[in-house]
């Protein structure tokens, strides 16, 4: 699909929605028969009804991934033979990347041209660079005595129930199921409520590339039922969940009163971007704060929501962020000229637009935006919003808005800079800019942040563990070979020799 409006458009009228919840291989209603509607944020209208999971379905879809776990058509098949399929995943979502971007962009107003050029490209290589690490990790020999030979193996944990947000669809999932596929390990995967399409696709295309019946499966819903349901299972091992922070304890909770499940959970931010006077390129990190800032809406737990200003150059770094701001255009997000999208759901752009007024109410200097827009296409747009001189104990500064909100917090020592962008419950990401290389060290190694990038914004790439300190997670690590470990269980087999 050419990024071109129109014929973007007309691919889009074009797509076949699957519907149902996707378990032991086949398309499945949910028990009850109950379905819920999925909307497109830009318009406000209806795309499709999805089957209403509950616990008897979430009860289906864990007995299948058990008995598939426990023939060991997957969790012991050769790793080499496992990579195989996974890459013929790979190579299927490839092949339906434009339906898979247009799925996330219907469901969550994200941009096509995110969509297409970020994350769906992300997911496949996800995927592919999971596969790829299946039949290259080598097990452990302990260094014992030489009466005895103790192998030290990691195992696939079992059952795995995947938890994900809205926010990045396809990409969230593919965080979650390519390390959890690649270790050996069966997967039952609840998608957010508001974003339920390319999971099950997804699902449809694993198996069509061979991943054997009850090894992928997809059961949409809510998070109080479905969700819950996954969290409180007697025979799920482990449950990886991304979200909120709120939403992940009760997850430990779930895990506490059931079976003591493993969790790991990846939540909120509130991350800083710290400039120091001698950043070398105002027009560079005006570029990069917002990008941090404003992409994917602000509707992204690493959003750099906080840009920490040397008052030296504070006011020159605004007058560049905002200008440069003012060209992120707002609209539909079907149209690749658009650089932000809608709000996931009315919901949502309220509690955006409260945040923006608690902004005002508390004396922030309003620069730029404020307001929902573009009221008569149905959508939940808003716009780009720019606050200047921020106090840190603000509301805006403190909690997660997830929308487009930027606060400019101005700072004079090195020592400041650094209590303020520590001065948060969350501790997800952070960045900084300065020509200083001993600062640049020093500055990272203070920050209490799972991702610190300087001179840039970044999250890393596929080679490089992402998540968080402090309240923005507990435990785990999506990306990389961590991510792929933390989906195994240590094992000690210890031998006496003769
Ligand atoms: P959320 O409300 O916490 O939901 C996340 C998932 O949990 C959804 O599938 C949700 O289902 C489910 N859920 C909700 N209530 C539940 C319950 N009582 N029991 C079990 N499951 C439940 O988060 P969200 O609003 O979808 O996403 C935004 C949040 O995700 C932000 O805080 C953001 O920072 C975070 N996030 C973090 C990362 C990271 O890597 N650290 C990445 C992306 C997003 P429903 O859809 O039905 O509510
Ligand atoms: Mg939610």
């Amino acid at each position: 699909m050419k990024l071109e409006y129109l014929e973007v458009k007309k691919t889009a009228a074009k797509l076949k929605f699957r519907t149902k919840a996707f378990v032991d291989g086949k398309f499945v209603a949910a028990r009850s028969g109950k379905t819920f509607a999925t909307e497109n944020p830009a318009t406000g209208k209806a795309l499709a009804e999805i089957a209403a999971c509950d616990s008897p379905d979430v009860d289906r879809a864990v007995k299948a991934a058990r008995k598939a776990f426990d023939s060991g058509v997957w969790s012991r098949q050769k790793p080499g033979d496992r990579k195989k399929v996974l890459l013929k995943f790979a190579d299927l979502l490839e092949a339906h990347a434009s339906e898979l971007a247009l799925l996330d962009t219907l469901e969550a107003g994200k941009p096509i041209s995110d969509c297409a050029t970020m994350d769906i490209p992300d997911t496949i290589h996800c995927i592919r660079w999971h596969a790829e690490a299946t039949d290259k990790l080598y097990q452990h020999v302990s260094p014992t005595g030489p009466e005895n030979l103790a192998l030290v193996l990691r195992e696939p944990v079992g059952v795995v129930g995947c938890v994900i947000p809205w926010n990045f669809p396809a990409q969230m999932a593919a965080w979650k199921i390519g390390p959890a596929l690649a270790a050996g390990n069966s997967v039952v995967l609840k998608p957010a409520e508001l974003t339920s399409l390319s999971a099950i696709r997804m699902a449809e295309l694993a198996a069509e590339a061979g991943v054997p019946g009850g090894v992928f499966n997809v059961v949409p819903g809510l998070g109080e039922t479905a969700g819950q349901a996954i969290g409180r299972h007697m025979d799920v091992d482990m449950v990886a969940f991304t979200g909120s922070t709120e939403v992940g304890r009760y997850f430990l909770k779930y895990a506490a009163e059931s079976n003591l499940k493993r969790i790991i959970l990846e939540c909120g931010g509130k991350s800083p971007q710290v400039v120091f006077e001698d950043a070398a390129d105002l027009d560079n990190v005006a570029k990069n704060a917002v990008g941090a800032a404003f992409w994917n809406m602000g509707e992204n737990c690493s959003c750099g929501s906080r840009l920490i200003a040397h008052k030296k150059i504070k006011d020159e770094l605004v007058a560049k962020v905002a200008a440069l701001a003012r060209t992120w255009r707002v609209g539909d997000p079907l149209d690749p000229r658009n650089r932000l999208g809608a709000m996931i759901e009315k919901p949502h752009l309220e509690k955006v637009l409260g945040y923006i007024e608690a902004g005002k109410a508390e004396g922030a200097k309003q620069v730029m935006g404020g307001k929902r827009i573009l009221e008569k296409s149905g959508g939940y747009f808003v716009e780009v919003t720019l606050f200047d001189d921020v106090s840190n104990q603000m509301k805006i500064a403190r909690e997660e808005i997830f929308g487009p909100v930027l606060s400019v917090i101005p700072f004079s020592t090195e020592a400041e800079a650094v209590a303020l962008a520590n001065d948060t419950n969350y501790g997800l990401a952070a960045s900084l800019y300065t020509q200083d290389l001993n600062r640049a060290h020093r500055v990272a190694r203070a920050i209490r942040a799972g991702t610190v990038s300087v001179n840039c914004f970044s999250e890393g790439d596929i080679t490089t563990p992402f998540g968080g300190f402090k309240q923005s997670g507990f435990f785990g690590r999506d990306k990389s070979i961590w991510a792929h470990q933390q989906y195994t269980e240590l094992k000690t087999i210890w031998m006496q020799l003769a």
